[in-house]
């Protein structure tokens, strides 16, 4: 199979200076511009969407296994390009090779066999056997058939995983998918909606509509359901503006996600997970550890172990793989969101053990920062900070760190450490979020058979598992008679004797209290 054009010149035009109407891609670990997109207006957007919606019968025809073809033959596309798609989400996003080989890569890859393998069995017809007596006899099935056009708006810190990844159930269910990608990360989707092309998916199925948001608004006008991710504020204006016309949203928002530690904990082991999920994608992931309560009598111990090991990690412009452990900062404002939450922490008290500042020279990097002293007054505990930030909390008891860990607008992601772990569940059972690890983060969006999604300002809807694919469906219940007599019990005219025959039933079956 021959492959895609190299992205970054595949997307420049004009020699690279961007036209009127394009959008500049920028490195975050270098500076350079290193492609343009168009920033597309509502018309062609419009357009677009019209061409998917003719599109998508010829689609749907093909079938599970014509799908499931496409998506086994892009795994392997993708396999076979590796290095330069890993390029370009190095490229565009800042991160290193180990989060784009893994989060990236690895879990599309993963992502395209599964939902080749199980849509069909998770969209099967399914016969419902009816409980009331009125319907002996007669047949219900419940079928789903894909929306049409389903519009998936992606955010920036995993542009493959949380872009296209959300595309393949939609696609596998026999919709089209018109996806938005970020305006900062657009290159890494245009590339697989190249290789879809190569590897068999007709014309016009998956195209990309790139540009800001205003590009995102009008996808959401004119697709029959929308698959969001991104920001809480944003998610809001994307669900009033799906409600203008009655179409079904699915969104997967912002977090703040808590960790407890108990006394009894591993200590090397929880230390080790609160520094790799609240450094990784520098700190850029919608379920990072972004806060921790640590139980009192080992708070010393495991601050110590966090600090030795934040001071451990090697940071820099992404070059080979094990070069570095964190990246850039992929998108400029994020670096005043996460200045002002430390200033404010530091400002009400906090200490800043390691980091707390931008560094210096070419590229937009963050220091690596620890914080202690901190409370429920500050931005840095309550509010999403999405950068390279660990604070940590003194807690009495697990009582009081359940208590702060509820104490936020967000629920998605959350974890507890314990060698007990029947205690360890028994509190994940109290946390308000969507998701929980006991003495594990981060690791159940793997676990792809099971639901994963947020309560509160994390969202609304799922992805992953059966529910992950039916949202991209309309249920129809169809009932059918077979022999029905010519008249049921039910119809017209109206007698005494039918009613009170139906008052008589009624008497029989629920006229007793259950014991
Ligand atoms: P964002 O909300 O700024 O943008 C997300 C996407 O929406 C972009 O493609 C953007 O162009 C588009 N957009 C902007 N305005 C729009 C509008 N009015 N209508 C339609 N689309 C519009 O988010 P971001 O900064 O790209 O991503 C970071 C955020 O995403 C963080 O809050 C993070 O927690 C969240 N996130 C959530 C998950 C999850 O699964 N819950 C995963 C990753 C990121």
């Amino acid at each position: 199979m021959s492959t895609v054009e190299k992205p970054d010149t595949a997307v420049q035009t004009n020699g690279g200076r961007p036209e009127a109407g394009q959008i500049p891609v920028e490195n975050p670990a270098t500076g350079q511009i290193i492609g343009h997109v168009e920033d597309m207006s509502a018309a062609k957007v419009e357009a677009i969407v019209a061409r998917a919606r003719l599109a998508q019968p010829g689609w749907e025809a093909l079938g599970f296994k014509g799908r499931a073809d496409v998506m086994y033959e892009l795994r392997h596309w993708i396999v076979q390009n590796r290095e330069r798609l890993i390029d370009i989400v190095v490229a565009e996003n800042g991160k290193t090779r180990e989060d784009a080989m893994l989060a990236e890569l690895f879990y599309v890859c993963d992502s395209l066999g599964f939902w080749a393998k199980r849509a069909e069995k998770y969209l099967a017809d399914q016969r419902v056997r009816a409980h009331s007596p009125m319907l002996l006899g007669k047949k219900v099935v419940v079928r789903y058939r894909p929306h049409g056009v389903v519009g998936v708006i992606g955010p920036w810190n995993y542009p493959l995983t949380l872009g296209f990844g959300d595309a393949i159930p939609a696609l596998m269910a026999g919709n089209s998918v018109v996806i938005k990608p970020s305006e900062v990360t657009p290159l890494a989707t245009m590339m697989i909606a190249e290789a879809l092309l190569e590897c068999g998916m007709p014309e016009d199925v998956m195209p990309v509509a790139t540009g800001r948001g205003e590009t995102g608004a009008a996808l959401v006008d004119h697709v029959d359901m929308i698959m969001f991710t991104g920001s809480t504020a944003t998610g809001k204006k994307v669900m009033g503006r799906a409600a203008e016309r009655l179409i079904p949203v699915s969104l997967e928002l912002g977090g703040k996600d808590p960790m407890i530690v108990l006394a009894d904990a591993n200590l090397e082991r929880a230390a080790n997970m609160a520094v790799q999920w609240a450094m990784s994608n520098s700190g850029q992931i919608c379920m990072s550890v972004e806060r921790v309560y640590v139980e009192e009598p080992v708070y010393d111990q495991f601050v110590s172990k966090v600090v030795t090991k934040v001071n451990r990690l090697r940071q820099g412009v992404p070059g080979e793989a094990g070069a570095v452990e964190v990246g850039a900062v992929t998108f400029p404002p994020q670096v005043e969101t996460i200045e002002r939450h430390i200033g404010d922490a530091v400002d009400k008290g906090a200490e800043v053990l390691t980091g707390g500042k931008q560094k210096t020279g070419a590229g937009r990097f963050f220091e690596p920062t620890v914080l202690t002293n901190v409370d429920h007054t500050m931005a840095i505990m309550t509010e999403e900070t999405f950068g390279p930030t660990l604070p940590i909390m003194k807690v009495r008891d697990a009582d009081e760190a359940v208590k702060l860990a509820n104490d936020s607008r967000y629920g998605l992601n959350s974890s507890v450490f314990t060698r007990d772990v029947a205690k360890g569940e028994a509190i994940a059972r109290r946390l308000d979020a969507g998701n929980s690890c006991v003495n594990d983060a981060l690791m159940n969006y793997l676990a792809q058979e099971a639901p994963f999604g947020g309560t509160g300002e994390s969202g609304l809807g799922t992805r992953h598992g059966r529910d992950g694919i039916r949202k991209y469906c309309s249920s129809q219940t169809i009932l059918i008679t077979r022999f029905g007599p010519k008249r049921e019990p039910v119809m017209y005219p109206n007698s005494r004797r039918t009613t009170k025959l139906f008052e008589k039933m009624m008497v029989l079956m629920w006229g007793r209290k259950p014991k």
